[in-house]
């Protein structure tokens, strides 16, 4: 710990470093277990066909309420969960939590479909497949219905594992989406050999999408690749209706984000299924 001696200047910055340093210490020492206290959860936001005009999927987004420190977004909990070597139960918990809530799940009589994010540590440790199996088999979640969120690094990793397992996962009927499109250094080239079903568009391109030809026009080839290689495209983070109404536009078929529904819980997305309430359809489906 800090002395209490020191300039006045020095006792300004002491406290904020401390306490940046206190909580990311706090939070690696309280994170193991945290699943088996109930202090975590899963929010769903749901994922909407734009041809369609339903809902037709959802993704899982984990949330951590500390006891003391209040919410905790898994931007800072899951890279503090893979260096203390505990991303592996962590995901286990979450994969098995979302499968069970969205089991019951479907609109227009098709069950949803269920995203959930896999962070690359957990596909380093090898323990996916078994992980995945075991989830669809507890649960009875179709494997088809199950859509593996990953990052391109993910994919593209050199471990040799990476890729064998991926495919066993495909074989299962399990969906492989590749996240966060855009970010990074996707290139369009590259698409064609990544091994998945989903693109999932990110918010920073999707953010452009309605303000500069460059980006619709990139926008517009990706979902022509993409439909060619049979993939679906989802775009993520849509907030306004002109967004949306450029990505309409450039061919793209389905749509998450703040306009559409935030990330809820299970029983009021359930809800939205049954009722429409709660969903914000600009353009889509009436007005409300
Ligand atoms: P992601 O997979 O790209 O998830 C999308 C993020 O965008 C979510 O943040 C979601 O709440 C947010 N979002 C949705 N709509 C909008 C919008 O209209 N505008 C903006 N600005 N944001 C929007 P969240 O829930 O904080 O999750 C952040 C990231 O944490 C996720 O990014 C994902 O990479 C990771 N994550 C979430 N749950 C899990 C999990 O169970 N396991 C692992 N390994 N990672 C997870
Ligand atoms: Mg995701
Ligand atoms: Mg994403
Ligand atoms: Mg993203």
């Amino acid at each position: 710990a800090a002395s209490a001696a020191g300039t006045g200047t020095a006792l300004r910055y002491r406290p904020a470093l401390g306490t940046a340093a206190e909580r990311r210490a706090r939070l690696r020492e309280d994170l193991p277990g945290a699943w088996d206290r109930g202090e975590l959860s899963v929010l769903f936001q749901p994922v909407v066909s734009l041809e369609e005009r339903r809902v037709t999927g959802c993704e899982a987004l984990l949330r951590w309420t500390h006891p003391e420190l209040g919410e905790v977004l898994p931007a800072e909990f899951v890279p503090i969960a893979e260096r203390a070597g505990v991303i592996g139960e962590l995901q286990r918990w979450a994969l098995e939590h979302a499968a069970t809530a969205a089991l019951p799940l479907s609109q227009g009589g098709t069950p949803l479909r269920l995203g959930v994010n896999i962070s690359a540590s957990h596909v380093a440790a090898r323990t996916l497949v078994r992980d995945v199996a075991a989830v669809l088999e507890s649960t009875g979640l179709a494997p088809e219905r199950l859509v593996l969120e990953v990052t391109e690094a993910t994919l593209t990793s050199e471990g040799e594992h990476v890729a064998a397992d991926i495919r066993a996962l495909r074989l299962m009927g399990v969906h492989v989406a590749l996240d966060d499109f855009g970010t990074g250094r996707s290139s369009l080239a590259h698409l064609t050999r990544l091994p998945i079903d989903v693109l999932k568009l990110d918010h920073s391109f999707v953010l452009r999408v309605d303000r500069d030809r460059q980006t619709r026009a990139l926008c517009e080839s990706v979902v022509g690749i993409a439909a060619a290689l049979g993939l679906d495209v989802v775009a993520e983070g849509v907030e306004t209706p002109a967004q949306l109404g450029a990505l309409r536009a450039a061919g793209c078929g389905f749509a998450q984000g703040f306009l559409l529904a935030r990330p809820m819980r299970v029983h009021e997305l359930a809800e939205v299924l049954g009722t429409g309430a709660g969903m914000v359809w600009p353009g889509l489906v009436g007005s409300r």
